[in-house]
């Protein structure tokens, strides 16, 4: 059996259920066997919440222990919350003060939503396997710690699906490019039969990291060189670094979509917002959000370049449009995701480590 693309509805076949506490001798076990046993209530939420039965362990366990949330005395609905605000920029301070917490426990919150994100798109990524057609690439740059160091997010972005592939943090050097690239060749095991166009802009770290990770991958690569004089853009050139113009359709000789994509990301995250005071001050921390982010802009989210006009022209009381998130387009997911099914999907962490042979 193969699983083409992730259903909540149908988790259970893709990451079966396993035991997740650490101290089980069936810790992360598949052949052990966990049903459901009942629900039981929480102090905080008005939900009840699912309770299961590892067997081989002979113990209970809650169904939020799949996310490192059991214990966090919060509800659902703050754990929602709080995630939904960190992808609108609100500081940690802010959703403290908006649901009346502790700074920290919003924080302890933050983190564990953020490694479940990760592992979830790692997971699905690598398991599901990503289809890359055309990547751009691209980095932005914030302070950091008083506003004495910069900071640069290297990005990689799906231009046909608008997919946000990965991330990473660092100084503007080939170390942070080579990180990039390394993370990208990983997320693809069975990515490498397409032909892939990888736009970036001048930057000499890309070109460098590409050949050296590239080896196995049959692409075409353009540099969009452009020529600012006192901070006006003057001229904008392409130079192809490996394969020929006509590999590249008209929509694909630019940076465009990245470029767009930056903006978003810097509207939905404060610490990209370089003229406030909002910078980061810890590198973790801006990790986490950037995590949070990723999720909800890939999987939680629908995009409005994505959209599928369904009747054509507009008749009243008629859903107009299919909405489509950057995950669904990429064939990862079937339906707009919940942070919910995040929170309750039985990934652990190192899920991609798997090979798919044990997973499904
Ligand atoms: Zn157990």
């Amino acid at each position: 059996m193969t699983i083409k693309a992730y259903d909540p509805s149908l988790i259970h076949r893709l990451f079966p259920r396993y035991c997740p506490c650490q101290n089980c001798s069936y810790y992360l076990d598949l052949d052990n066997y966990i049903t459901l046993d009942g629900t039981y209530s929480v102090k905080n939420d008005s939900r009840k919440r699912q309770r299961l039965y590892c067997h081989g362990g002979e113990h209970r366990f809650s169904e939020t222990a799949y996310s490192n949330l059991f214990g966090h005395h919060g509800s659902f609905q703050e754990y929602v919350q709080t995630a939904k605000m960190s992808g609108y920029g609100l500081s940690t301070e802010q959703i403290a003060d908006v649901l009346e917490r502790d700074e920290r426990t919003i924080c302890s919150w933050q983190k564990a939503l953020s490694y479940k994100c990760k592992s979830f798109h790692l997971a699905l990524c690598s398991l599901i396997g990503l289809t890359l057609i055309s990547i751009q690439m691209d980095e932005i740059w914030s302070y950091l710690k008083k506003k004495k160091r910069q900071l640069w997010l290297f990005i990689t972005l799906e231009s046909k699906t608008k997919f946000w592939v990965n991330f990473e943090l660092g100084s503007r050097t080939s170390h942070t490019a080579h990180r990039l690239l390394k993370n990208l060749v990983y997320l693809m095991p069975w990515g490498f039969e397409h032909f892939l166009l990888v736009t970036t802009d001048k930057l000499a770290a890309y070109e460098k990291a590409i050949s050296s990770h590239f080896q196995k991958v049959r692409y075409a690569y353009l540099q969009i060189v452009k020529q600012r004089r006192k901070k006006r853009l003057v001229t904008v050139k392409q130079r192809i670094v490996k394969g020929q113009e006509s590999d590249f359709g008209n929509k694909t000789k630019n940076t465009s979509y990245i470029e767009r994509f930056n903006l978003t990301l810097r509207q939905k995250i404060s610490y990209l917002q370089r003229k406030t005071l909002g910078y980061c001050k810890h590198q973790k921390n801006f990790q986490q959000i950037l995590w949070i982010n990723l999720f909800d802009y890939n999987y939680r989210q629908s995009h409005k370049s994505l959209r599928q006009d369904l009747t054509g022209e507009s008749e009243k009381f008629k859903r107009r449009y299919q909405h489509f998130t950057p995950g669904m387009k990429m064939g990862l997911t079937t339906t707009q995701l919940e942070w919910r099914d995040l929170i309750l999907a039985p990934i652990p962490e190192n899920a991609h480590k798997f090979s798919t042979s044990t997973v499904l």
